[in-house]
């Protein structure tokens, strides 16, 4: 190996490359790790962790409404977000320092700025070239935005993190996470939010359903929804505000239009072509069950593959490429059911296979549903319903999908998602005791099938 600089070159500092290098070096690899910008990538710096935060601060107009219900008086609530950026960005730059530490500790080189590739092991970042046996592509992903005039006008969930001001009104563009997540976030905060879908149902690939009741519950917190609403073109009308006119021919004005519209992988400029890697349609790097492309040298993971992106997807990757490059255990992902949730508000989350999913593969099964009033809001009179729903194969009695709308839908989700991998029955599900009272225990007591 000696005749490289390095064992392994990781081509950014995210969620996957950050996880990989790590647990390389701990198996005694020597590793470099290149980061063009801030440590973390994008769940720390522009997506999971600050996104929470805000939906955090978000769901505190619930809180405060329901409140007095529970014989609280409160003032009337205000909203500084400038507060809340300083605090994010605090906490955020905590993380970026725990990323470098982390890595540092483990003995892996940083290098700051962009890297490209020269070659099947050649690696070069400002004006040097650094030789690796393997290089791992982890750059990630960047924001995806329809080719409409005025496009220009419009931001993206980068540029939502770090608005001067939050605008009085503002229309989300798209129908899946990062949509449902900013509507939530913005509606909560106070703006006026339009959420706009090019298709019939929110969420498509989710259980059809949830995409159905998380519009009626974001339509009853106040988000307007338009289905089948296409966007053409957006104006400037006057100072801070915008028109976007659809393709129907309807207008809408807005302080801000946000187009939340799907992630392309980083992969231009990179070098991986003249490399001899192949990229697929969407120009992610195509990978094997190993994570290596199509030159034996190179690996890539996480969302510059554009398979599942998710973080700990990600991660789950960098140490399954530890393991197989550098512990002589070939290591391949298992992608079947990999848990995800929606943190909108309501939230929601799914493990395994949607009903209609589920009847394409299995042909016969059973399923099971609850839809009520959680406690809280008894009290607090709202009519937020909390909706679950089992999927299960009709001849194994295996559950294959479960699925909720409601409060810390991602938290539940989570533990039930232990048993659907373990290929738990509906009968191991009935044989469990709740926890009394939860929302939770509604999932080891639905006993009507609803089809
Ligand atoms: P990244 O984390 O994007 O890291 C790639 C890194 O490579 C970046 O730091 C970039 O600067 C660097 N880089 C790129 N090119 C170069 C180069 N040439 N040289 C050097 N460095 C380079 N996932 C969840 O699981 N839960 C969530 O709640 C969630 N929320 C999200 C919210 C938003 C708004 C967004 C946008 C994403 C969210 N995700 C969430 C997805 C998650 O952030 C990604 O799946 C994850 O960050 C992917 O990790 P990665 O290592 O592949 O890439
Ligand atoms: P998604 O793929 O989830 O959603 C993209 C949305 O934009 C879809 O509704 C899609 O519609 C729509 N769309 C795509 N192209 C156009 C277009 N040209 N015009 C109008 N609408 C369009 O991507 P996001 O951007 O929301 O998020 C990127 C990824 O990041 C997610 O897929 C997820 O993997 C990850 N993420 C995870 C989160 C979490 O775990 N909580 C949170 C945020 C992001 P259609 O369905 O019709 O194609």
């Amino acid at each position: 190996m000696a005749q490289y600089d390095f064992d392994l070159f990781t081509i950014g500092g995210g969620s996957g490359g950050v996880r990989a290098s790590r647990m390389a070096a701990g198996y005694g690899a020597r590793v470099a790790i290149a980061e063009a910008d801030r440590f973390g990538g994008t769940c720390v710096n522009v997506g999971c962790i600050p996104k929470k935060l805000f939906a955090y601060a978000a769901h505190f107009r619930d809180d405060f409404r329901d409140a007095a219900s529970f014989g609280w008086t409160l003032g009337e609530p205000s909203f500084d977000w400038r507060t809340l950026l300083a605090n994010k960005d605090r906490e955020i730059a905590r993380l970026n320092g725990v990323y470098e530490r982390v890595l540092v500790n483990a003995g892996v080189r940083i290098l700051r700025g962009r890297a490209t590739l020269r070659d099947a092991h050649t690696v070069e970042l400002g004006g040097r070239s650094y030789s690796a046996r393997y290089v791992l592509v982890a750059t990630g992903s960047w924001p995806q935005v329809p080719q409409i005039p005025g496009r220009e006008h419009a931001i993206t969930s980068n540029e939502a993190f770090h608005l001067e001001r939050l605008p009085a009104s503002v229309v989300v563009v798209g129908g899946g996470y990062i949509a449902l997540e900013f509507a939530s976030i913005f509606r909560g905060l106070g703006v006026e939010t339009t959420l706009a879908y090019r298709g019939p149902r929110l969420l498509r690939g989710f259980d059809a359903e949830l995409g159905t009741r998380i519009a009626e519950e974001m339509r009853a917190k106040g988000v307007a929804i338009r289905l089948d609403a296409s966007p053409a073109r957006i104006e400037r009308v006057a100072d801070g505000t915008l028109e976007l006119a659809y393709q129907d021919g309807a207008r809408e004005r807005a302080g801000a239009v946000m187009f939340a519209t799907g992630r392309r992988p980083n992969t231009r400029g990179l070098g991986l072509e003249a490399a001899g890697v192949a990229l697929d349609a969407d120009g992610a790097v195509v990978v094997d069950a190993y994570l290596k492309s199509s030159v034996d040298s190179i690996y890539a993971l996480g969302d510059v593959t554009h398979r599942m992106n998710l973080t700990p997807v990600a991660t789950a990757e960098g140490m399954a490429l530890a393991r197989t490059l550098f512990r002589g255990e070939p290591t391949a992902l298992d992608y079947a059911n990999v848990p995800t949730a929606v943190f909108a508000n309501p939230n929601l989350a799914a493990v395994g296979l949607s009903e209609e999913k589920a009847r394409e593969r299995h042909g016969e099964v059973e399923v099971y549903k609850a839809s009520f009033r959680a406690l809280k809001h008894t009290l607090a009179g709202s009519d937020e319903r909390t909706f679950m729903k089992l999927v299960v194969d009709a001849r194994s009695q295996r559950v294959l999908g479960a699925h909720m709308i409601g409060p810390d839908a991602g938290e539940i989700i989570q533990g039930i998602a232990i048993a659907v991998k373990l290929g738990a029955t509906k009968a191991q599900f009935d044989s469990t005791i709740g926890i009394h009272p939860t929302a939770a225990e509604e999932f080891v007591t639905m006993r009507d099938k609803a089809a």
